[in-house]
């Protein structure tokens, strides 16, 4: 298990670490006051990410993505179990493949935090007890595969020792030149990015090698991520973002334009921003297409266009993320 000084299971501790000015604010914030203090989709929350709420400009705004609310429990016609068509593509227990000679590997259930709008939090995980030996025979049954991403759950939750065997088991299959991870981390818990700091250094060597990290707001970035990025930046990773368009949270043009900047301060380029996938328990986070486009289109007037993200959906079947 964790150690509890690390991570908060549990929403009262999470909160008297906060402290008495946070809980006002969030008795007075609409879219915080429906707390649910036993929600069915457990909470979870790192204490880095506690420190980020504290010292955030807008601690709503992170404090809305990992309180859990009694909106959950609404029932939405088109909010649904497997919103992005995972069980149909799982071809073996944790390797997804969807789109034309690119896996992507479920590594684990584990992430630094749950995030409230998790598209995958009715995922059933499988735990493999072995998974770079499954990983290592999907491969050699499919040698035309030319980018892996390790996905979770978070990869970088894995224990070096694990990590390490799995990009191994990848490393011996010539075909695979690029490797990807998704990862929370930087910004959840770096104390646990530091641990796999050695390993990732070297892997430029082997692989072309891509972090796509996922922050949603300027306020969850700060000299520990920007430590976590130059580190792999200067090893030669090339880094990119993905964030989720989230009602509450940077559904406005003033906060997804600071959060291009201040990655970009930190040597990350905005890659996706992602429209909600449809998970049963979500649909208080929804932001209409047509709002979605807008502020595109009102960021695209103040950003260079290198630091515009690109507007997307995951539409179970397709062959590619879907630009909206
Ligand atoms: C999103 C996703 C990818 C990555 O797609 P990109 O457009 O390359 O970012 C790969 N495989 C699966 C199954 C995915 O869901
Ligand atoms: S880090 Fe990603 S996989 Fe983990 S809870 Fe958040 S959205 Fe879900």
């Amino acid at each position: 298990m964790e150690h509890p000084a690390f991570v908060f299971t549990q929403i009262s501790d999470f909160l008297d670490y906060l402290g008495p000015d946070f809980a006002t604010l969030i008795a007075n914030t609409p879219y915080l006051a429906n707390l649910d203090h036993a929600p069915s989709f457990p909470f979870c929350c790192s204490r880095h990410y506690a420190d980020l709420i504290k010292n955030a400009k807008e601690p709503a705004a992170l404090l809305r993505e990992v309180l859990p609310t009694k909106e959950e429990y609404a029932d939405i016609p088109g909010f649904v179990m497997d919103p992005v068509g995972d069980l149909d593509a799982g071809k073996s227990e944790c390797v997804i493949q969807k789109y034309d000679r690119r896996a992507l590997i479920v590594t684990t259930a584990t992430c630094g935090v749950r995030c409230r709008f998790c598209f995958r939090r009715n995922y059933p995980f499988q735990s493999s007890p072995n998974i770079a030996a499954e990983v290592g025979s999907w491969l050699d049954t499919h040698t035309d595969i030319w980018e892996v991403i390790l996905s979770g759950g978070d990869p970088l939750t894995l224990s070096p020792a694990k990590l390490q065997s799995l990009i191994e088991a990848i490393s011996d299959h010539g075909s695979v030149t690029t490797l990807r991870i998704h990862s929370r981390l930087p910004v959840m818990r770096p104390d646990l990015v530091q641990q796999h700091f050695e390993f990732l250094r070297d892997l430029p060597a082997r692989f072309d090698c891509v972090l796509v990290s996922h922050v949603d707001h300027p306020d969850e970035l700060d000299e520990s991520s920007m430590e976590i990025f130059g580190q792999l930046r200067y090893s030669g990773w090339t880094l990119l973002n993905q964030s989720v368009l989230l009602k509450g949270v940077n559904d406005n043009a003033d906060t997804l334009t600071k959060l291009s900047r201040k990655l970009f301060e930190q040597g990350v380029l905005p890659y996706y921003l992602h429209q909600l996938d449809h998970a049963k328990g979500v649909a208080h986070y929804e932001v209409s297409d047509e709002k979605a486009k807008a502020l595109i289109e009102e960021i695209r007037t103040k950003l260079p266009g290198y630091l515009v993200p690109r507007l997307v959906r995951e539409i179970a079947g397709e062959k590619s993320k879907t630009p909206v």
